[in-house]
């Protein structure tokens, strides 16, 4: 029961990473798409606006044209060559429907009428140049923009039909809103006027205002135009953005897959006791005599055969599950060596690996007694090995940890130096016995220039902070002797011995 729940909570974890990196793709490139339909709306609305204002001032423009052609005519008497001078200009100008002559606040003189008796208010137009009307007494159903030029009491009018303004607004914008505004009348793309201000556009309003005549145009777009936009013009891009979102999704779920297939292999390997123990000889710098080993951790697959640690330590530490690994691998070199302690010089060291998450607290220690617990007192020297490329924070936890460790005897040794970076304070503040210089520099004694000068400083430095030094990797007469030259402590490589197994090693010691 206990199983079943634990393992649906962690299927349900790993759905909900797939779910994750479905999503996230996908609600980003939609936010994206959005923005973007958003920006395109606004910028036709944008568009649409000018190209109204343009078409307005087109028409104004012939009326205004029509006025100026007849302004010379009002305070003349309404006979028939004026009225034919009224005539005319409809006629001439595009657009213009009727034109009319005023004289005082009276329009006595009309294309439509000839002689007539309108009254005129100025004030009904605004700026005194524009009205506009949902009819007049002639034609009450149309609308009318009437235009006036005046020149002291005289005045000329030209007016365009309501139907050019609608066809206009029509045309321009099929599907937006788009209204013209004059004074406090509006006229809308539906043929209606109104007379306070409808409501605004709700998506990409956009208000403009003509520079030459008194009148203002506003246009925009529906609800769920941006929705529509994107439905009908980003088909493609959502195929593109579900694709990689279900690839995204697939990628976690593969990921998911292998990570947990790995560690359950090694959880597997680890309850099956897979994991043994190689041991590599480190030789004295004098005399070449056995001063130790290292311990290196083998995978003894039951399919694959043994398994070399840089294949499955960075899985086994990301996992966690380093930590219970070394503790089996102590535990196993423990049961190896124990019956042979006797065969050890006294001070014989063991050097085993240690990761960085193993010095989080305080067991390590409990490790390194039971380990030391097993040999008689004083035989065997125990060395952490700790990497430079991971190292250790310094805390108040680990500071206790590493004095204690010091008070027990265990030494510390910097693995792989020289390619990390810790500092003299650092090699101060964990009380670090030895350097392991990296088999990189090693391999370059006979090569490479700098890399030997590399090698000779990290020497002296290490002759200066009164620090052991063991020079690992090394594979040829040459390399050796150009180290035990530089007086370098402890040599470990393949030209003294392989990491070996245990009985191997057994046999091997006893030979010594
Ligand atoms: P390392 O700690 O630097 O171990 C030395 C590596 O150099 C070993 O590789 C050893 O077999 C190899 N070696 C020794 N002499 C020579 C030589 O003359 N020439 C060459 N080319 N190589 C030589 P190995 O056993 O494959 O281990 C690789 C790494 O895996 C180790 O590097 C260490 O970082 C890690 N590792 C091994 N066992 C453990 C473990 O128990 N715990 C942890 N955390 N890491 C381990
Ligand atoms: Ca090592
Ligand atoms: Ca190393």
């Amino acid at each position: 029961m206990h199983l079943i729940a634990k393992g649906s909570a962690k299927y349900s974890l790993h759905n909900l990473w797939i779910l994750l990196a479905v999503l996230l793709p996908l609600g980003l490139g939609l936010v994206i798409l959005y923005a973007q339909a958003e920006r395109t709306l606004l910028h036709g609305s944008q568009e649409i606006a000018t190209e109204a204002v343009r078409q307005f001032d087109m028409m104004l423009d012939y009326t205004d044209l029509a006025a100026r052609n007849l302004l010379d005519l009002p305070g003349q008497e309404c006979n028939a060559p004026r009225r034919l001078a009224l005539r005319e200009q409809v006629t001439h100008q595009p657009f213009v429907r009727s034109t009319g002559l005023v004289q005082g606040d009276i329009e006595y003189c009309s294309s439509l009428l000839g002689r007539s008796a309108l009254a005129i208010n100025p004030e009904d137009f605004v700026d005194g140049r524009l009205q506009m009307t949902s009819g007049n007494p002639i034609t009450p159903n149309t609308g009318l923009l009437t235009y006036r030029l005046a020149d002291g009491e005289r005045a000329a009018l030209a007016s365009i039909d309501g139907y050019h303004l609608l066809n206009a607004l029509r045309l321009i914008s099929r599907t937006s809103y788009l209204q013209l505004r004059v004074g406090n009348l509006w006229l809308s793309k539906d043929g209606q006027f109104h007379s306070i201000a409808p409501p605004a556009a709700p998506v990409a309003n956009q208000q403009l205002s003509s520079g030459r005549y008194p009148y203002s145009v506003s246009a925009g777009y529906a609800e769920g135009a941006v929705a529509g936009y994107m439905k009908s013009q980003y088909p493609a891009l959502f195929s593109l953005l579900l694709f990689f979102s279900c690839m995204s999704g697939l990628l976690a779920h593969w990921l998911q897959k292998r990570s947990t297939s790995v560690r359950q292999e090694l959880r597997r390997a680890l309850a099956a006791r897979e994991f043994i123990p190689y041991f590599q000889p480190v030789v004295r710098g004098d005399s070449l005599q056995w001063a130790g080993i290292e311990v290196l951790m083998r995978w003894q697959h039951p399919k694959e055969g043994l398994v070399r640690p840089d294949l499955f330590i960075p899985f086994a530490e990301h996992s966690g599950l380093i930590v219970p690994m070394t503790r089996l691998l102590m535990e196993r070199t423990v049961q190896a060596l124990a019956p042979q302690a006797e065969h050890f010089n006294d001070g014989f060291h063991i050097g085993i690996n240690i990761s960085a998450s193993h010095c989080h607290d305080l067991q390590l220690l409990d490790d390194c007694r039971a380990f030391l617990a097993a040999f008689p007192p004083g035989k065997v020297i125990l060395v952490l090995e700790l990497t430079e490329r991971e190292l250790i924070e310094p805390t108040a936890s680990t500071r206790q940890l590493f004095a204690a460790l010091q008070e027990l005897g265990v030494m510390i040794a910097i693995d792989d130096f020289g390619t990390g970076h810790s500092s003299l304070g650092y090699l101060r503040q964990f009380n670090v016995d030895y350097l392991k210089i990296d088999q990189s520099f090693v391999a370059m004694i006979g090569a490479d220039a700098l890399s030997l000068h590399i090698l000779d400083s990290i020497i002296e430095l290490s002759v200066k902070l009164d620090l052991g030094i063991v020079a690992e990797g090394i594979e040829t007469a040459e390399q050796r002797d150009y180290l035990t030259n530089k007086g370098v402590d402890f040599l470990q490589g393949y030209l003294f011995g392989r990491p070996m197994p245990s009985a191997d090693f057994v046999a091997a010691l006893l030979r010594h």
